[in-house]
Formats: structure tokens, sequence, C-alpha cells
């Protein structure tokens, strides 16, 4: 078996704990490597590229959907890994499927579904539905449900507060430290392509972004660097400048996040995977006079970008077509495809069947059934 280097820390994943169904080694590659193929050759990873991250993407192809997120994502979480010497394969693996569960429609659609799932006294929830789709409902194997991938990665896609029956290894604030920095290199990802989207949508101004403290430190870098005047007047020469901007913002957070991590480590005195599993905290975290300049990026996106009113008109009408086709199929479940009614037929509650199939829909997808049945 491969392994991706003889150079991981004491502290990082060295080898799988094994999967739910066992199976034979590969020659090539180490099961975490294995895991992305497997990941990245699914149905569920295609679909991605027709799921809205934020609302633009109807203005345009510029934008990030979720693949690009996770691609993005496992850019940021492998190279925190590999400065930490951790397990950098199985930080992109997590990284890849850890949007999965997405519903269309964004962090919008996800709360229409929750309302409905709430009348039938359950819930939905992005992370868990991540885990669902790779431990079950995929179907291409045809000796077990799902992808069959190995338990660190199971337990890499629960973030907030598992449950005990839902750990497959035993770890009390988070699993490894591979899916903690690739839980904040999600934070990393989407906060700067959110500025990026943001300012390319024209919904937000670089004028209102000279107020956040993070941003003006980065543009201080930039405009030491370059001369504006030499570059400002050129064919799309502010979005040079605010291009560069980002970049400085994203390599600051990496750098931040890798040494209070690093610090973490030290002063905790953690030296094995087991020691990491067995903190009642995240060891992966950015430093205390970091993280408020962080949040003021979040809460400005969140006023200004996310809550737009034009995006919030988008949103909207995500909901209601969430909804109405949630109370379709409930009332309809003929009208679902064969492959979802024979989940109904081995005994799967019908309301579940149903969130699964809307869950896993693409936005336009969503927008065609609701178009076509009402
Ligand atoms: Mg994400």
């Amino acid at each position: 078996m491969q392994s991706q280097s003889t150079n991981l820390a004491s502290y990082a994943v060295q080898n799988s704990a094994g999967r739910v169904y066992e199976e034979p080694g590969d020659e090539h590659r180490n099961p975490f490597q294995r895991d992305r193929d497997r990941i990245v050759h699914s149905r569920a990873f295609r679909r991605l590229q027709a799921k809205t991250q934020v609302f633009v993407a109807y203005f345009g192809d510029h934008y990030r959907d979720r693949m690009t997120h996770s691609l993005e994502v496992s850019l940021v979480a492998r190279d925190i890994s590999r400065r930490l010497k951790l397990n950098e394969d199985l930080a992109e693996a997590i990284a890849l499927a850890h949007d999965l569960g997405h519903t269309p429609f964004g962090h919008a659609g996800e709360e229409a579904l929750n309302k409905m799932m709430e009348k039938y006294n359950s819930f939905y929830e992005h992370n868990q539905q991540s885990r669902r789709i790779v431990a079950k409902l995929e179907k291409s194997y045809p000796n077990f449900d799902g992808l069959n991938l190995t338990k660190e990665i199971l337990d890499g896609l629960l973030k907030h507060n598992p449950k005990p029956e839902e750990k497959l290894l035993d770890f009390a604030a988070s699993p490894h430290l591979e899916a903690q920095i690739t839980d904040k290199s999600d934070e990393i990802a989407y906060t700067n392509h959110d500025l990026d989207d943001g300012l390319r949508s024209g919904l937000i101004t670089v004028e209102q972004l000279e107020k956040l403290e993070l941003w003006r430190e980065a543009a201080d870098v930039i405009d030491n660097r370059f001369k504006r005047d030499t570059y400002i007047n050129k064919p799309e020469g502010p979005q040079r400048r605010t291009s560069r901007i980002i970049s400085v913002l994203i390599s600051q957070m990496i750098s931040n996040l890798y040494n209070q991590t690093l610090q973490n480590i030290e002063e905790k005195n953690v030296k094995t995977v087991d020691d990491i599993r067995k903190q009642s905290v995240k060891l992966a975290h950015f430093s205390d006079d970091f993280l408020p300049k962080i949040k003021e990026i979040r809460s400005f996106l969140m006023t200004n970008f996310y809550n737009h009113p034009q995006v919030n008109e988008k949103v909207q009408k995500g909901q209601r077509i969430i909804q109405a086709l949630f109370s379709h199929y409930m009332d309809k479940p003929e009208h679902l495809p064969q492959n979802h009614r024979d989940q109904i037929n081995i005994g799967e509650p019908l309301h579940i069947v149903v969130k699964d199939y809307i869950a896993g829909m693409t936005d336009h997808f969503a927008e065609e059934q609701f178009n076509r049945l009402t």
C-alpha cells in the first residue's frame, strides 16, 4: 500500500482504522486516496456543480458553486495539513465530501427543508446528510450501500456535537486534527470567495470593504508591493488590486490558523492522534486577537451580501420551491422516481425518502420540477 508521506507528525493520522465493510487493500493508493477518488466519482459530487453557494450564481458564470467551493476548501486544507505535517490525503478527501449534503438554494434551502421535516418530528442538517450520502445513498457497489469510506472520513464529516452512537472512533470534542483543519479551511475559503463574488456581483463595494480592519491591512500590503498608478488604468485595473488583496487575506488566515494550531499542539503537549481525540476543545482555531477581525468580515458579509435584497428575493423563491416540492411528493409519492419509490418499499419512511430526493436536487432541477408539477 502506498502511503502519502514518510514525514507525518506523530499526531497525524498515520493509517486508517478501516471501513465498515472490510475490503482488500489497493496496491497503488492508500485508503484515503482511494476514498478521495470514490468521492469525486460519486453522483452527489457531480451535482455540486449546479448547487448554489450564495445566490449570485444566477448573475453569471464566474461565481462559486458548491463544487468550486469544495475544491478551494481542499486546497486550503491540504496546504495547512502539509505545513502541520498532517495527513494531507485525509484532509483532502474530507474537504471534497464536506458539502455533498447541501440542498439546492444554499442555506435558505436547508432552512426550508428543515422546517418541512419538523412537521414529522425530524430535522434536516447538511453535515449529517453529507455523511448519509456517502454511507448509504450512493449506490454503486453490489455488496453494500454507500461508498464504504474509511472511518476517519465518516467521522470527519460529523462537525457539530455528534451523538455518541454516530461516532465510529472514540473522540471528545472533535475527531482528528485533519478534520478540524478542514472545518476551518471551509471558513477561510468561503469568507474569501464570498468577498470576491460579492464584489463581482456589485452587491458590495471596495469602499465598504476599506472599513474592515483585515481588508485594510491586506490592502496596505498590496499597495506597498505594487505602485497603484502602474496598473490601475490597465484593463480591469481595480479588479487586479482586489484579487491580490484577497490572496493576501487567504494567506494571512492560513498562517494565523497554522501558527495558533501549532502553538496549541505544543502547549497541550499533544503527541498522538489519541491525545487529539481526548481534548475537550478543538485545537485548530484562529488566535484570540485575529478572530474578531474575521468575525468583522463575516458579519459584514451577512448584513450586506447574504441578506442583500436582491439575494433575499432569490432566497425566498428557493424556499417556496422546496416547500412546494416537499408537500407535493408527500401527497403524491407516485411522482417520485422509481429508485426513490424503491426506498419506500424497503421500509424507509416517506418523509425521509422525500427529504433525500429534494436535498439531492440541483438548483435548476428543483426549479424545473417545480414548474412541471405546479
Ligand atoms: Mg462548505
